[in-house]
């Protein structure tokens, strides 16, 4: 039988008007104030412009403000971080996100690492990182929160379950197996040097593939019932592709995510509510300060 069919347009859709109903509800108690989005765009990487444009203008789709600071290319790092301190200062400013990659004489991670762990929307601070490993409250980084979101609506039973995520990047696989393993899950992480990759992925209830390479995990890797999660993004002469061999896997998953159309719309309707959080974050501070 054929897998169910994970549509992350949909549910990301659901989640965008979450947030658009609770930012509503923000601002008649806040007196019309509303959470504001401050994205940092250093040089002028076209993939990155369009990335930036695409957050600005979700956010004022869902009723949030956003604007955009761009540096250019040759920015030196005093001014970066100038910028970075003066968002963080500032008290108009609920999130702040600086795109990545930065030019190559840029640190990006050490610049990030500058935000305001209660503005970093991306949840990529070693503060915010820290927060998700002792289960503490924070922002979390929106890719694996959309995947949580992914497999709560395709009713995947976390709680005691063996989890195999592929991929141990600080942006998503990391903090991925600390979300699964806060849901109770049983985490094993994979990387380039993992013995047997396949024979462990079998073993996975959940699987989730972050790697990078093009239908990387093959339907004899995936254990008969699994539900997959494909977070991969390759671009081939066949267009856009996930890790996940996905017309072979989904004859042996319970549920799958597709590529496009799964993971991907997530991230951005996570960054909006972290956007939203971050904003109640600093007026319960604001208010505690009265
Ligand atoms: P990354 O930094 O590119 O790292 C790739 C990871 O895969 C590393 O941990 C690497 O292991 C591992 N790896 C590489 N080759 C492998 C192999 N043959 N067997 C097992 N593991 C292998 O990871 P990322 O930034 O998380 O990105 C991964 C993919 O997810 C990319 O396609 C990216 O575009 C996509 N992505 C999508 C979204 C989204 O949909 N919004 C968000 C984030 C990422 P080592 O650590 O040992 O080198």
């Amino acid at each position: 039988m054929s897998a169910e069919i994970i549509d992350g347009k949909m549910i990301a859709a659901r989640v965008r008007s979450d947030v658009a109903r609770d930012v509503e509800a923000f601002a008649e108690e806040f007196g019309e104030a509303r959470p504001r989005l401050a994205t940092i765009l250093v040089g002028d990487d076209p993939a990155s412009a369009v990335y930036v444009s695409g957050k600005q203008k979700a956010c004022r789709e869902v009723g949030m403000e956003g604007f955009n600071f761009p540096l250019p290319a040759d920015a030196p790092r005093e001014d970066v971080v100038e910028l970075v301190e003066r968002l963080n200062a500032d008290t108009e400013v609920s999130g702040i996100l600086l795109q990545l990659p930065l030019p190559d004489h840029l640190d990006g991670p050490a610049l990030t690492g500058m935000i305001d762990p209660r503005k970093d929307v991306d949840g990529l601070t070693a503060v915010s990182a820290g927060l998700l490993a002792l289960g503490r409250e924070g922002l979390r980084p929106c890719t694996p929160s959309g995947v949580m979101t992914l497999l709560d609506a395709a009713g995947s039973q976390l709680e005691g379950a063996e989890a195999v995520v592929v991929g141990r990047s600080n942006l998503f696989g990391k903090p991925m197996a600390q979300l699964l393993l806060g849901a109770n899950a049983t985490v094993t992480m994979c990387h380039s040097r993992t013995r047997d990759l396949a024979g462990v992925c079998r073993r996975a209830d959940v699987l989730i593939a972050a790697v990078g390479r093009a239908q990387m995990i093959k339907a004899d890797w995936v254990k008969p019932g699994a539900t997959v999660i494909d977070v991969g993004m390759n671009r081939t002469e066949a267009g856009l592709v996930g890790d996940v061999d996905f017309d072979a896997v989904k004859e042996i998953a319970a549920a799958i995510t597709p590529v496009p159309g799964g993971v991907g719309p997530m991230t951005i309707a996570f960054l909006l509510r972290n956007t939203l959080q971050a904003a109640r974050m600093q007026r319960s501070v604001h208010e505690a300060a009265r």
